[in-house]
């Protein structure tokens, strides 16, 4: 239980989280506030928008319909993997819940699922004061993918308000358990449908092992990656040099390469060698056409121009060899 961050305190946490941020309008004032109570928060509620294209799913979501104002959300999490802020305050989201499911998620004290919602939106009780509401983008199908850039977004954006409420002090969002999904809080919601609640709440954790930075993926994730036995069979098979032996009986039995199949180092060393004979190439074509050039309109005959480009050409990938120490 917490005060809800304020605007700029959100914005600050998601942009931290590596979000993509849009801001809508005058999403940091448009809210509900004037017809209920905002807070204290407990949680965050994911949904999906059963609409498709980005533009007119972040307009019903600012704007609402005629039988429920907007916002219906705090963030559109688009396709992309954008997050458009749409509103901050009491937003029509999360309707009506079990008491149940909203006392679990309080004390963070249920397994890897709350109770079963039993309420729904007609009898249960007020979310719209307790939860952050988050619509993603989805026609809701169980068909409609979920690219894994927008995953992604929905991962750090619940990764930041925990990470943000922590770093205030509040006793809101000690772990994962204080995301839920609209099915979870409603027994007459189904969404979101195509990956399974459990399965985000790990990927928050995971998240908040790390720092808000973290991006998992990147070049420097990779670096600390080791190859696997598979991965090297790829690459050396790719190099065209060493078949891969289909079995421990087909190993290639010349000695000087004994212990060299599927290595990094026989990769590197295969790929240097062919940059180095691209390296010469192109600087025995480049000698070619210089020495051709200089010799336009000067009346020498045919063989004195061979011999003037090979000498040319000779000269260049010495250079070449010298400079990549292979001589
Ligand atoms: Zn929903």
């Amino acid at each position: 239980m917490a005060t809800p961050l304020s605007a700029a305190a959100v914005l600050a946490a998601l942009r931290a989280e590596g979000v993509r941020v849009v801001e809508v309008g005058d999403w940091r004032t448009h809210n509900r506030n004037h017809k209920g109570a905002w807070g204290p928060v407990n949680g965050s509620i994911v949904h999906h928008t059963v609409t498709k294209g980005t533009a007119n799913t972040v307009a019903l979501c600012r704007d609402g319909h005629s039988a429920l104002p907007g916002p219906l959300c705090h963030g559109v999490i688009a396709k992309d993997g954008q997050v458009h802020m749409v509103g901050w305050g009491r937003a029509n989201h999360a309707g009506g819940g079990d008491p149940a499911v909203l006392a679990q998620v309080t004390a963070e004290s249920y397994g890897s699922r709350p109770p079963k919602p039993t309420r729904g939106n007609s009898n249960g009780t007020d979310g719209n004061h307790a939860f952050y509401g988050w619509e993603c983008e989805n026609l809701g199908d169980g068909k409609d993918p979920w690219p894994a850039v927008q995953y992604d977004a929905i991962v750090r954006v619940q990764a930041a308000l925990i990470r943000a409420h922590r770093a205030k002090g509040d006793d809101w969002g000690l772990d994962a358990k204080s995301i839920i999904g609209h099915l979870e809080w409603s027994s007459d919601k189904v969404d979101p449908r195509g990956f399974a609640m459990p399965d985000l709440r790990a990927d928050v954790a995971e998240r908040l092992a790390h720092s808000a930075s973290w991006n998992p993926g990147s070049a420097n994730e990779e670096n600390d990656m080791p190859l696997t036995t598979a991965d090297l069979k790829l690459l050396c098979t790719e190099d065209g040099i060493w078949p891969a032996p289909k079995d421990a009986s087909d190993y290639n039995p010349d000695p000087k390469h004994k212990g060299h199949y599927w290595a990094l180092g026989t990769h590197i060393a295969v790929q240097s060698e062919g940059i180095r004979a691209v390296r010469r190439e192109v600087a025995a074509n480049t000698a070619a056409i210089a020495t051709l050039a200089g010799l336009i309109g000067t009346g020498v005959d045919t063989a004195a121009v061979v011999a003037a480009v090979e000498a040319a050409i000779k000269d260049a990938v010495i250079d070449v060899n010298i400079n990549t120490q292979e001589a």
